[in-house]
C-alpha cells in the first residue's frame, strides 16, 4: 500500500512533445472537499484507501497542490462530432497530469477533468459542473463491477467555485483513470492536417505501449475493431446507452469513454435517445452497433496514410460478425446458457421483440429469470408483458432450451445471478444522489455507489436500489451540458 507522495510517475505521451499536447497548469477550485472516492479504484494505483481521507488528496485533486514529477498536459485531438468533423477539439476542461506505474507494472493516466482553460477550450469554460462529475464516477465504476471495459473514475472534488450552466451550478473535478487517453480523434487530427510524420509517431507509441502483441499498423487496427466489438456487445447487453458516440469520444483501447448524457435502459427500448440533444436519434441505443461501425471506418481513413485501403476494408468487414459473437455470448449466459444452440440469435430477438415499447423492466427482467427455476419464473414474469400468446410460445421455447442444457437449479441460479445484476444504475438513483450532493450532503452517493459496486451480491436493506423508477425518474432529460 503506497501513500500519494510514493506514487511513481512514467510520463510517456508528455515525452512525445509538444505536437501532442500543450503543458497547462491546472486552475485550482475554491474550498475544494471530497465528494466521493473510489476503493477499488485507489487499488489500482495501490493507494492506501485512507490516503483520500488526508487534506493533501484533496488539494491534489483539486488543482490546489501537484506532485513534482507530474506534468500536466492537454491533448490535441479532433474527431467527428454527429458526422460532422470539427478539425479542432483537444482538452478543453480536461489534464493529463501524468502516468503514474503500479506496482504490477501498468501504467495509468492521470486525467484531471474539469481543470480549467487550456488552448482548446473555444469557447468553454474549462469547468465541469458537479452533477455531470458524479455522474461520470457512478457510471465508471458501476460499468467496470459488472465487467464492462471502461475507464475508472477514483475520485470527486467538489467546491464552491460558480459555474454556469443552464443554471448556476459549483464546479467540481474528477480524476479519470485509464491505461491511455488516447482517442480514435487523436488519429483523425494527424491525418487531416497532413502531419503524417506524427501520425507515424503516434501509431507507434499507440503500438509500443497499448498493443505491443501487434506486428503492425494492419495488427493494431484490427485489435482495435475487436475491442471496440466487445464494449460495444456489452453495452448493448447491459443497456447502456452513451448518447454522445462522436469519434473523440471514443478510446482506442475499447474503453466505454468520456460519459455524457448516458442511461441505462430501465423499461427496454431499442429506439431509446437518452442525449436530449439528439434530435434524430443517430446515437439511440439500437444505432450504438452501426455507428461503432462508422467511427471505426473514421478511423480506418486516418490510417490510409499507412495501412492499405483493402486490409482497412477487410478488417472493417469483420467488426458486425465480432461484435454479433460477443454479444451472443454475453445474452446466453444472461439467460443461463452454457452451451451454444443455432436458434439462440433468434430466441433472443424474440424475447427483446415482447420486451419493445412494453413496461418489462430490464435490468431487472434477468435477475428475476434465475432467481426461480425457469417454469416458475416465466410464470411469474408473465404478468408484465402485453402479448401474452407471444410470450407463452416464447416461455414454452426457453424452458425446454433450459431443460436441454441440465444441471441443476441451484447451479442455474448461481450462473446467472453472477452475470444479471440485482442492483442497476438507474437515472433516478444517480438524480437523488446528486440532489442531495449539491445540498450538501455526500452520504446518499456513498451509499448508492457502495451497493452498486457490488451489483451481484444480495445486499440485505438495500431493496429500494432494486426498485423502478418513479413516475418523475421515468424519462428524465439529462442535459449535454455539463
Ligand atoms: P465532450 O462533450 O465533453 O466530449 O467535449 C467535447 C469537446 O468540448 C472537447 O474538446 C472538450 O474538451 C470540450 N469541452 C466540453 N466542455 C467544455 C468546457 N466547459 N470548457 C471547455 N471545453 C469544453
Ligand atoms: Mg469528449
Amino acid at each position: 500500500m503506497k501513500r500519494l507522495d510514493q506514487l511513481h510517475f512514467d510520463n510517456r505521451f508528455a515525452r512525445l512533445g509538444d505536437d501532442f499536447s500543450t503543458a497547462v497548469q491546472p486552475e485550482p477550485i475554491a474550498e475544494p472537499r471530497l465528494a466521493i472516492a473510489s476503493e477499488a479504484a485507489l487499488a489500482l494505483l495501490d493507494l492506501d484507501p485512507a490516503e483520500a481521507q488526508r487534506p493533501e488528496f484533496v488539494r491534489l485533486f483539486s488543482g490546489n497542490a501537484l506532485w513534482r514529477d507530474a506534468e500536466p498536459r492537454a491533448m490535441v485531438y479532433s474527431g467527428h462530432q454527429f458526422g460532422v468533423y470539427n478539425p479542432r477539439l483537444g482538452d478543453g476542461r480536461g489534464l493529463l497530469l501524468g502516468e503514474v506505474v503500479n506496482e504490477a507494472g501498468e501504467h495509468w493516466d492521470l486525467h484531471l477533468k474539469g481543470a480549467g482553460s487550456t488552448p482548446y477550450s473555444r469557447m468553454g469554460d474549462g469547468r465541469a459542473v458537479l452533477r455531470s462529475s458524479i455522474r461520470e464516477f457512478l457510471a465508471s465504476e458501476y460499468l467496470a463491477a459488472l465487467g464492462v471495459p471502461t475507464t475508472r473514475a477514483l475520485c470527486v472534488v467538489a467546491s464552491a467555485t460558480p459555474v454556469w450552466r443552464e443554471r448556476k451550478e459549483t464546479a467540481a473535478m474528477l480524476l479519470r483513470l485509464s491505461p491511455s487517453h488516447i482517442r480514435f480523434g487523436h488519429f483523425e487530427y494527424f491525418y487531416y492536417t497532413r502531419q503524417h510524420g506524427a501520425l507515424r509517431q503516434l501509431l507507434d507509441f499507440t503500438r509500443a505501449n497499448h498493443f505491443p502483441d501487434c506486428a503492425d499498423d494492419a495488427a493494431l487496427f484490427r485489435a482495435v475493431v475487436e475491442r471496440t466489438a466487445e464494449m460495444i456487445a456489452a453495452w448493448q447487453a447491459y443497456g447502456f446507452c452513451h448518447g454522445v458516440m462522436n469519434t473523440d469520444n471514443l478510446s482506442i483501447l475499447g474503453l466505454t469513454f468520456d460519459f455524457g448524457p448516458y442511461a441505462f435502459l430501465d423499461d427496454f427500448d431499442a429506439r431509446f435517445i437518452c442525449n436530449h440533444s439528439d434530435d434524430t436519434g443517430r446515437y439511440s441505443f439500437e444505432n450504438q452497433v452501426p455507428i461503432a461501425h462508422w467511427n471505426l471506418s473514421a478511423l480506418a481513413q486516418a490510417l490510409t496514410p499507412f495501412v492499405p485501403v483493402e486490409a482497412l476494408r477487410e478488417t472493417l468487414g469483420l467488426f458486425l460478425p465480432l461484435y454479433q459473437a460477443h454479444w451472443l455470448d454475453r445474452m446466453r449466459r444472461r439467460l443461463g446458457f452454457t452451451q451454444a444452440e443455432e436458434a439462440d440469435t433468434e430466441l433472443i430477438q424474440r424475447l427483446l421483440q415482447l420486451m419493445q415499447g412494453g413496461a418489462v423492466d430490464y435490468p431487472n427482467f434477468f435477475r428475476a429469470l434465475g432467481e426461480q427455476p425457469a417454469e416458475a419464473a416465466v410464470g411469474t414474469l408473465r404478468e408484465e408483458f402485453v402479448d401474452l400468446a407471444g410470450f407463452d410460445a416464447w416461455a414454452a421455447d426457453y424452458c425446454a432450451r433450459v431443460a436441454r442444457e441440465g444441471g441443476s437449479a441451484e447451479a442455474r441460479r448461481a450462473r446467472m445471478h453472477a452475470v444479471n445484476p440485482r442492483y442497476s444504475l438507474r437515472n433516478y438513483l444517480a438524480q437523488q444522489a446528486i440532489e442531495a450532493a449539491e445540498a450538501g450532503d455526500f452520504a446518499p452517493l456513498h451509499e448508492l455507489h457502495a451497493v452498486l459496486s457490488r451489483p451481484f451480491e444480495e445486499q440485505p436493506g438495500k431493496e429500494r436500489y432494486t426498485e423502478r423508477p418513479p413516475e418523475w425518474g421515468k424519462h428524465l432529460e439529462i442535459s449535454c451540458s455539463s
